[in-house]
């Protein structure tokens, strides 16, 4: 689970683009932390980068397949 130590740091967001799930060597729209729906393994990743595929803890079958979603997007821009 990620972590953290000052809550300004973060906020809730609804944006869509946390919903969207990505395959191992997909590139993700957004730079952040992205958290692996099958075992929950975070990794950080930078926009079109491509995802880890490789280096991958092995799912059991109840974990299915690897598939990566934005846990928490870095910003570039100040508020
Ligand atoms: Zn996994």
């Amino acid at each position: 689970m990620t972590r953290f130590r000052r809550s300004n740091d973060i906020e809730v967001s609804i944006s869509p683009e946390f919903d969207k799930e990505y395959n191992p060597g997909e590139a993700p729209d957004h730079p952040g932390i992205y958290r692996c729906g099958g075992c929950g393994c975070e990794v950080v990743a930078e926009a079109s980068k491509p995802l880890p595929s490789e280096n991958h803890p092995r799912h059991s079958p109840a974990q299915g397949r690897v598939r990566w979603r934005l846990a928490v997007a870095a910003q570039k821009e100040p508020h």
